[in-house]
This record gives structure tokens, sequence and C-alpha cells, in this order.
């Protein structure tokens, strides 16, 4: 499972710099979207093959006692429960405060990893300006500067030293989509589990012994095989499916970077909220394939049912790969169709795209229309491959191929994802040049 980093530290000492810093690679993949807002708080980053969830718990304070710090500071509790390893930020320049006391004697109290990041550290003496915060009791302090880079790297290096060593995705192919039902508390998730798992065959499989080990579920239907990657805890109580643990960001994120195929449920009788597109944004970073299933049809009328599709487009536009369906899992409607396109678009996911096709494609593309100049020249795209699956990606060679704008490059993903019939997935184009 990916690992989860988790930011703590008092306001101002720098973790939102170092989370952005932390994050940046992924970022860059999805910069282009319309319409896309980031959760400022969770994000993914990438070091050499792996990835790692990160946390910012900034405006979460730990040692809030009261009234909305209170259930911020729930929120930071839940997260430091959730983390494989904790990065404690202090500030180099303003020194040791009793705030960070505060915080250092609750993360005494962790049997996670704890790392003790000193920042601000550019142009300073290092051992000098580390020797104060070795009386928090929390190990050596790794200084480093967020804002210019500065000892981020061997950070994430002594980071993934204690992390248990990454495993190969080998049972990735042998057994159909590992899918993920996704979506903040209430839309309907656990009644969805229920209503599938409930017509269908259930595969035995092992509880694991605590509840911080993920489990999947595989089940069959229509004879094909899928595993249901869990997000909330499930454990089984006679016929149904209980979530044990309330909902949790990091879980579902986790879930989704382990899915091939994620539902994303969203619940019909409510506007779509920052909560949902911020799931939905990290749906389309991790490049999973995606179905919307719009739950509670049954509860909403008409006008309603008008008003929340245009709610879907106008806040979601960066989901229009993703097929919808309008459900309802305590009535048991609609699920075949969410099924049937969970198969459609776990294959557009896997689907293998020919050298040769993509090469025409490509050429018919650039002669219907022509990238644009930039400066005095043209780039020149010469043939494309495919680079990787869930999801595609299309590795197009050529020169001068930097300055392609982001609009040209939608250009071509939406002509490739016609002429493959890829719906139900992203897809990411790459371009490499040749001087
Ligand atoms: P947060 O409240 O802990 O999330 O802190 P921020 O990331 O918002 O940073 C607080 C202030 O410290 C901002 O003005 C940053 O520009 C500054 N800052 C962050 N990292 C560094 C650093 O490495 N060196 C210096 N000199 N300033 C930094
Ligand atoms: P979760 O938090 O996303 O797992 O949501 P639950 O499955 O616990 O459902 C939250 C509430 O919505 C429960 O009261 C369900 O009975 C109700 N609910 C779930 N699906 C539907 C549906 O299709 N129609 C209606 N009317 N209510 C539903």
């Amino acid at each position: 499972m990916i690992p989860t980093l988790v930011l703590v530290g008092r306001p101002n000492v720098g973790k939102s710099t170092l989370f952005n810093r932390l994050t940046k690679t992924r970022d860059a993949l999805v910069a282009d979207q319309p319409g896309l807002t980031r959760d400022r708080h969770y994000g993914v980053g990438r070091l050499g093959s792996r990835d790692y969830l990160v946390v910012d718990t900034a405006g979460f304070d730990p040692v809030a006692k009261d009234g909305i710090m209170h259930e911020m500071a729930r929120q930071a509790e839940q997260a430091i429960a959730e983390a494989d390893v904790l990065l404690f930020m202090v500030d180099g320049r303003s020194g040791l405060t009793p705030h960070d006391q505060e915080i250092a004697n609750r993360l005494r109290r962790v049997d996670r990893p704890v790392f003790l990041v000193v920042n601000k550290g550019e142009g300073a003496n290092r051992a000098v300006l580390g020797a104060e915060f070795h009386a928090l009791g929390l190990g050596a302090p790794l200084v480093i500067s967020a804002a210019h880079g500065d000892g981020v790297h061997p950070l994430l290096d002594e980071i993934f030293e204690v992390l248990p060593p990454e495993t190969p995705p080998a049972e990735l192919e042998d057994v159909g989509p590992r899918v993920a039902i996704v979506g903040r508390p209430n839309v309907g998730k656990s009644t969805l589990i229920n209503t599938l798992l409930g017509e269908e065959r259930v595969i035995a499989f092992d509880m694991p012994g605590t509840t911080r080990d993920a489990i999947s579920i595989p089940f069959s239907r229509n004879g094909r095989e899928y595993k249901l990657i869990d997000t909330a805890g499930l454990r089984r109580r006679g016929k149904v499916f209980e979530a044990v643990e309330k909902f949790s960001v990091i879980k579902t994120l986790q879930a989704i970077e382990q899915a091939n195929v994620v539902v994303l449920v969203l619940d019909a009788s409510q506007d779509v909220s920052d909560q949902d597109a911020h799931i939905a944004g990290f749906v389309l970073e991790t490049g999973r394939a995606l179905v919307l299933a719009i739950n509670k049809w049954d509860s909403v009328d008409s006008y309603r049912r008008e008003q929340i599709k245009s709610d879907v487009m106008r806040k979601l536009p960066f989901l229009s790969f993703a097929r919808q369906h309008y459900v309802s899992a305590l009535k048991s409607q609609g699920i075949s169709g969410v099924m049937s396109s969970v198969d459609k678009a776990f294959a557009a996911a896997m689907a293998k795209l020919s050298t040769p096709k993509l090469t025409r494609l490509l050429e018919e593309a650039v002669t219907k229309q022509a990238p644009p100049k930039v400066r005095m020249f043209r780039p020149k795209m010469r043939y494309a491959h495919q680079g990787g699956s869930n999801p595609p990606i299309i590795v197009i060679h050529g020169t001068g191929l930097e300055g392609i704008p982001a609009s040209y490059t939608r250009y071509l993903e939406r002509m490739f994802m016609e002429a493959f019939k890829l719906q139900g997935t992203p897809l990411r184009i790459q371009f490499r040049s040749s001087t």
C-alpha cells in the first residue's frame, strides 16, 4: 500500500511549503485540466518509482481543545493514527517554542517513526541550527530548507529507509479489476457495497488481524471476477458488511491508488461539494479508470434530477471521460449498468495500442491540424508508441515538442480516445524530443 507521510507542526513553520515541494511531481501531470481545484491538505508525490501520500495537517492543530479547533484536532489525530511516518516540523529561525514542546509531547506517544525536521535552514550552520531541538527527545534533527529544496531529497531517502520495501504489484492482472467504491460520508457507499455483494457470490477471504490492514474482497459477477478494495475497514456481520471505521480521507486515497477502476458515488439529493471535487481530482491525478454513480435517484424528483446533472457537469468538467449512472443502491436499481461500465472502463484502461496505428493516427491528426509554431519552428512529431497502462500513456517522439500547447495536447487526446474508443479512462500523452 502507498505509504502516508503526515506533516505536523505549529503554524508558519513551513508545512505547506514542504507539502507543495513533496507533491510537485504529480501535480505537473494534470496541471492544465480546466475546473480542477486541488485539496491543499492531501497530495501524492513520487520518489523514483515510489509513490507516497502526503497529508498536511496545517490548520488542524493537534493540541487545540475547543470548538472548530477541536474538530480540526480530531482530524489531525485521525491523520496521525493513519500515518506511516510523521514529519514534525519546527522553525530553525525562530527556535524552539512552548507550542513545539506540546506537540512533541503528543508525538512521543506515537508508535510510528517520527522525523524531526528543522526548516528554514538555508545558509545556516546545520549542526548549530539543529542543536537546540535535540532537547525535544525525538531523535536527531534533520535540517532542511523547504523553500529552497535543500535537504528534502535526503529526508525522503531517510524516510524510505524506515518504510517496508516496495511490494511489486504481482497479482495485478490475474483476477480482473480491482474496484474501489469511494465518496464522502453518507452518499451510500456501504449500501451500494452491500447491494453489490448481496447479489453476488463473495469468495471466501481472509480477515486481517488489525484494522490498519486494508482488505480486498473478491467476488464474481456474471462469470467475471473482481476485487473490491476496502476504504473504511469493512467487516462482515451476518449477511451484511459494515464499515467499522469512520470515513477516512487517507484510506479513500489509498484505495484509489490501489484500484484499477474507481466508482465515485455522489448523492443526488445534495449539490456537488468541495470534498466530492477533491476526491474526483485525486482520481484524475492517479489516472485511474472511473465510473460515476449518482446515487439516491429514487429520492429526488425530476426537477432535482436536472439540477444535479447540470451541477455535475459544471463542477466536475474534468470527469467528462467517465460514464455516469443514476442509481439507487437502496432499491438495487442501476447497479448492472455500473458494473458493465466498470468492465468497459477496465478494458479501456488496459487496452493495447499498437505502434503502427498510433503513428498513423498521429500523422492524420497533424495533417488535419498542425501544432502551432513555437518561435520560428514548427514542432515535428515523428511516431508514437504506448508507454503504459491504467492509465494508457502515449509517448510521442519528435523534435521541438516542448512548446506544444496544452490545447493541442487535448486535441490529440480527444482524437486518440475516439479512435481507440477509450471511454472511462483518462489518457496521458508524453512528448519525447530528440534535440
Ligand atoms: P505552515 O503554516 O506551516 O504551512 O507554513 P508555510 O508553508 O505557509 O510557511 C510559512 C512562512 O515561512 C511563509 O512565509 C514561507 O514562505 C516561509 N518559509 C517556508 N519554508 C521556508 C524556508 O525553507 N526558508 C525560509 N526562509 N522561509 C520559509
Ligand atoms: P456511506 O457513508 O457512504 O457508506 O453511506 P451509507 O450507505 O451508510 O448510506 C447513508 C444513508 O443513505 C443511509 O441512511 C442509507 O439508507 C441512505 N441511502 C443509501 N443509498 C440510498 C439510495 O439509493 N436511496 C435512498 N433514498 N437512500 C439511500
